[in-house]
């Protein structure tokens, strides 16, 4: 079982009241960490509400681990996230302490309440490297299906979870813009040489990102039980995928140039411990699937997995009628956990380093929600309508594409992630 404390406490109110309304993505059960710049600078904070709590500003409220807040000043939660679960909550604890309803600390707190349609947000912090996995069966089947129709799933998917290593630079809070890429795309006939030009393909990727806390030492596996105490806490994450170069590039080494311009993240970390409510068992494999190897097994009742629900939303520049919705999926269905991808990931001596970001890939589901263009358009043969009457094989100039993430569950306050947002912008 996974012990949870007054910090999950469904009948728990904030002095903040909006974020005491059924809807709220911000509630006090949840208080994810992110960096927003002031005039005063880059500055560390807690969602509530509608609001920014600026906790630098009111380190001295947080007792022992004000000065945990202070260090995080100008450095983003590198300072936080390199500590242990045990500092993790320690700082998420006082933090609650000061913006539950009747703390005697509220009204000195209230002074650094921030409107949050007022900052622009930053990335929470520079991740030391990117891996994204490719977890989904339902994804990697359905995309499998489009490149190879008599053999979609590859015989090591059910053995090994898959990834490649991503690029970090390109790394960018939501609201940033995506340019559309350059790059090779397969040439037109047999012996022609590749066309360079403007990619026809740009795609998104709705997945769930997660931040590593804490080191590990090189030569020393992670287990898969000790793998959630380096999980700090997820995000969203839209792995922009430039469909036609990735299709010329991808083999042998797997993507490069096809994904390395843009990665959007949601920039709240919803913290691994208010998550806690939502972990379950993922569902049992399919008869006649093998299970995991030792190293990647999970303990018999462990609550591997985790039910975030995630949507992704496309609103085109043409119109005000508001967003299409796309699809919608939860993480539980993925193949892998959490903890078998950092199980996996340092099986082979690799470190974690405090700050790595570990991406989902494509999250789609059984029941036919779809994470990306590429799925729902059967790799562009059957063009998606959109609310403006207007249709996608995929993304043009000028649309934007939205995640969404929510996790609910009977007895429980609802949390939810924020938008992880970019609209795309001309290739120069
Ligand atoms: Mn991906």
């Amino acid at each position: 079982m996974i012990a949870l404390d007054e910090s999950h406490d469904p009948a728990r109110r904030s002095w903040v009241e909006k974020a005491n309304l059924p809807d709220a993505e911000f509630p006090i059960q949840n208080l994810p960490f992110g960096m927003f710049r002031t005039e005063r600078g880059a500055r560390l904070g807690v969602a509530i509400g509608g609001s920014i709590l600026d906790l630098v500003a009111i380190a001295e409220l947080l007792g022992d681990v004000g000065g945990i807040v202070t260090e995080c000043e100008g450095k983003g939660l590198a300072p936080l996230i390199g500590r242990d679960p045990k500092a993790w909550s320690a700082v998420r604890r006082a933090v609650g302490r000061v913006l539950e309803r009747g703390a005697s600390q509220g009204a000195a707190a209230a002074e650094h309440l921030v409107p949050m349609s007022a900052v622009e947000m930053l990335m929470p912090l520079r991740p030391g490297g990117y891996i994204d996995f490719f977890a989904s069966i339902e994804h990697a089947t359905n995309v499998g299906r489009i490149f190879r129709p008599d053999n979609p799933l590859l015989p090591n998917y059910k053995y090994v979870p898959i990834a490649y290593n991503g690029r970090v630079s390109t790394i960018r809070p939501s609201g940033a813009p995506v340019q559309r890429p350059r790059g090779q795309q397969r040439p037109q006939s047999e012996g022609a040489a590749p066309a360079v030009a403007p990619s026809r393909a740009l795609d998104y990727e709705m997945e769930l990102g997660f931040f590593l806390g804490g080191t590990s030492r090189i030569g020393e596996p992670v287990p898969v039980d000790k793998a959630w105490e380096h999980i700090f806490g997820f995000c969203l994450l839209n792995d922009w995928s430039a469909r036609d170069i990735q299709a010329w590039e991808y083999q042998p080494l797997g993507p490069f140039l096809g994904k390395s311009f843009a990665t959007t993240i949601s920039p709240w970390i919803v913290t691994a411990e208010a998550l806690k409510p939502f972990r379950a068992a993922p569902p049992s494999r399919p008869d006649g699937d093998p299970q995991p190897l030792p190293y990647l097994a999970e303990p018999a009742g462990a609550l591997g997995g985790i039910d975030i629900r995630l949507e992704a939303h496309l609103r085109s520049s043409a119109e005000d009628s508001g967003a299409t919705k796309l699809g919608g999926a939860s993480s539980l269905g993925l193949y892998w956990t959490p903890g078998q991808m950092v199980a996996h990931m340092t099986s082979n001596g690799c470190n974690v380093e405090a700050g790595d970001l570990l991406g989902s890939g494509t999250i789609s589901s059984r029941d036919g929600g779809l994470g990306s263009l590429i799925e729902i358009t059967r790799g562009a043969a059957e063009p998606l309508k959109l609310k403006d009457g207007t249709t996608r094989r995929y993304l043009e100039d000028g649309d934007e594409l939205i995640l969404r993430g929510r996790c609910e569950r009977d007895g429980f306050v609802s949390i939810g992630f924020g938008a992880c947002a970019g609209r795309i912008g001309p290739a120069l």
